[in-house]
């Protein structure tokens, strides 16, 4: 029972994650015409990514599987030499769930980091990565110790080092980015020199990594810090979604309180209207805590519910009945490593005719009024399907050059289903353009992993320390061999 509940109010997640990852196989292109094509497969000469909309040549693709030993590292450096004798680009990408090319570089040498080596070092609180592991492989190694990531995705697919690189967030609170846990990272910079980045040695460099995209160093290891796993208990609260910023800030006010998101509800007729608020505490047992699950055949049925909602407004009212009402009453304990072992299920929604996109806005709670309206006025003026928003708490992030929280903020995960035409293309970068504007009016920001529809000018406007990112990068980098398309299409032009 417990299972199902947290399989349930997961589910949006779950499920928004599912689809996307059933897109990446389909590979799914708009045409001139408004028809499909299918995208060559990642195979060293096209390298797409989770949206499958950005099919890229690339000249190499190798993928690297080794350790935390030298292999790594003399095979990373001879890919940057070949690159620059080459005069192409250069970069390093994991599981390549970024949606417009951020680990892709055109015309250039491609390197892939699968899966990577784990070593604890308890009585520090701390474990040493390969760049290439994945979550799941991290709470693989913790959980028996009775450890867990301190912050991380709400999914486990994703690479460690590339986490860093985008300096992701999750739902543990109230802490900051994933960057906020990691102690120092080795890196092999376009030199070619291997160096050790903290706050404490290299610290321009680590902060520049931070959050920088692969464009300072390719990561070979990471030292992070982690958290005890525990049992944890939920509660539920809904409210009117005005009340959303003040009742989260208070929330979390209470030292108890150490998981915590938010929903709201997206139907068109109350869209937005009420919020949802879910909060996790120790459990008072904390005696032998379970082994961290996976995904159930529960989850798929979520996972169904969720998908049901496409076009069809009362599935949307139907789901947001079963989290708030019934959700609470089948509200169980479980633990922070089961609750954030959750892979990106492959569910296919069996329509070849759209594909799912996350977008993500950084506002301050104070401002989450205003947020509220801008959405509203926006988001169902647009043909695109709204399926779902998790929100989230970050801290403030004192470290990282393109910080999207340099003041605490909210973070608004939503996921849409786009048509997979030119209308649907064209209206989609309609519409962010249109969110982007209002959130840079409150003082907010968009998250960069995702499609790259806002303009140089949102972008310089959002993220303040990017002309000093650039000149940065230039420095150390001086033939600009590490580029992907964040590069081409932003940061380079800055
Ligand atoms: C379904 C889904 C769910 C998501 N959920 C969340 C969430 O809960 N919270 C959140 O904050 N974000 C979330 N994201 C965004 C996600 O964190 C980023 O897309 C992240 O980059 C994905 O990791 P990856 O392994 O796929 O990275 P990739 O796309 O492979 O790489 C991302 C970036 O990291 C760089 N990089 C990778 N490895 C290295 C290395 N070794 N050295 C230097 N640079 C490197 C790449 O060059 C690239 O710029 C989600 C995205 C998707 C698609």
């Amino acid at each position: 029972m417990a299972n199902f509940s947290r399989r349930a109010l997961l589910v949006g997640g779950a499920a928004a994650l599912g689809a996307i990852a059933a897109n990446r196989f389909r590979g799914h292109l708009p045409t001139q015409d408004g028809t499909t094509n299918l995208s060559t497969p990642m195979d060293g000469s096209i390298l797409n990514d989770a949206s499958e909309l950005n099919p890229t040549p690339i000249f190499k693709h190798t993928r690297i599987e080794t350790d935390l030993g030298n292999a790594t590292v003399d095979a990373v450096r001879a890919e940057i030499k070949a690159a620059q004798n080459e005069g192409r680009a250069f970069n390093i990408g994991a599981a390549r769930h970024s949606m417009g090319g951020q680990a892709i570089p055109r015309d250039g040498r491609a390197v892939t980091f699968n899966n990577g080596t784990v070593e604890l070092d308890k009585a520090n609180g701390l474990y040493k990565v390969h760049a290439g592991a994945r979550w799941s492989e991290v709470i693989k190694t913790l959980d028996p110790a009775g450890f867990s990531p301190k912050v991380m995705q709400s999914n486990n697919d994703f690479g460690v080092a590339a986490t860093f690189s985008v300096n992701a967030h999750g739902w543990p609170a109230p802490l900051g980015p994933m960057g906020a846990t990691v102690r120092e990272v080795e890196m092999v910079l376009p030199s070619g020199d291997l160096v050790t980045a903290s706050r404490s040695q290299n610290a321009d460099l680590f902060r520049h990594a931070m959050g920088g995209y692969g464009l300072i160093g390719a990561i070979t290891s990471l030292t992070v810090e982690m958290a005890k796993n525990k049992r944890l208990t939920p509660t539920f609260e809904e409210f009117d979604a005005k009340e959303f910023g003040t009742e989260f800030t208070d929330a979390l006010a209470d030292p108890a309180v150490n998981m915590a998101y938010g929903r709201l509800n997206v139907d068109r007729a109350n869209f937005f209207e009420q919020a949802l608020l879910i909060t996790y505490r120790d459990a008072e047992d904390q005696t032998d805590l379970p082994p961290a699950a996976g995904s159930g055949a529960t989850s798929h049925i979520a996972s169904r519910l969720y998908r049901s909602q496409l076009g069809n407004e009362r599935m949307k009212r139907f789901r947001w009945w079963v989290e708030s009402e019934v959700g609470p009453m089948m509200g169980g304990d479980a633990t922070r490593n089961s609750l954030i072992n959750e892979p990106v299920v492959t569910l296919d929604d069996r329509n070849p005719e759209r594909v799912d996109i996350l977008h993500e806005y950084f506002v301050s709670p104070d401002r989450f009024p205003e947020f509220l309206e801008i959405c509203r006025r926006v988001i169902p003026a647009s043909f695109q399907e709204f399926l779902n928003v998790t929100l989230r708490f970050v801290d403030r992030d004192p470290d990282s050059i393109l910080a999207y929280a340099p003041v605490p903020r909210i973070a608004a995960v939503m996921s849409f289903s786009q048509e997979l035409t030119q209308r649907g293309e064209a209206d989609m970068a309609r519409m962010t353009r249109n969110l982007v504007d209002g959130i840079i009016g409150i003082g907010g920001a968009y998250y960069l992993p995702y499609r790259q529809h806002p303009t140089v000018e949102q972008f310089r406007r959002c993220y303040s320390g990017a002309a000093g990112f650039a000149d940065f990068k230039r420095s150390i980098d001086p033939e600009r061999t590490f580029r992907n398309n964040l590069w081409d299409q932003y940061i380079g032009k800055v």
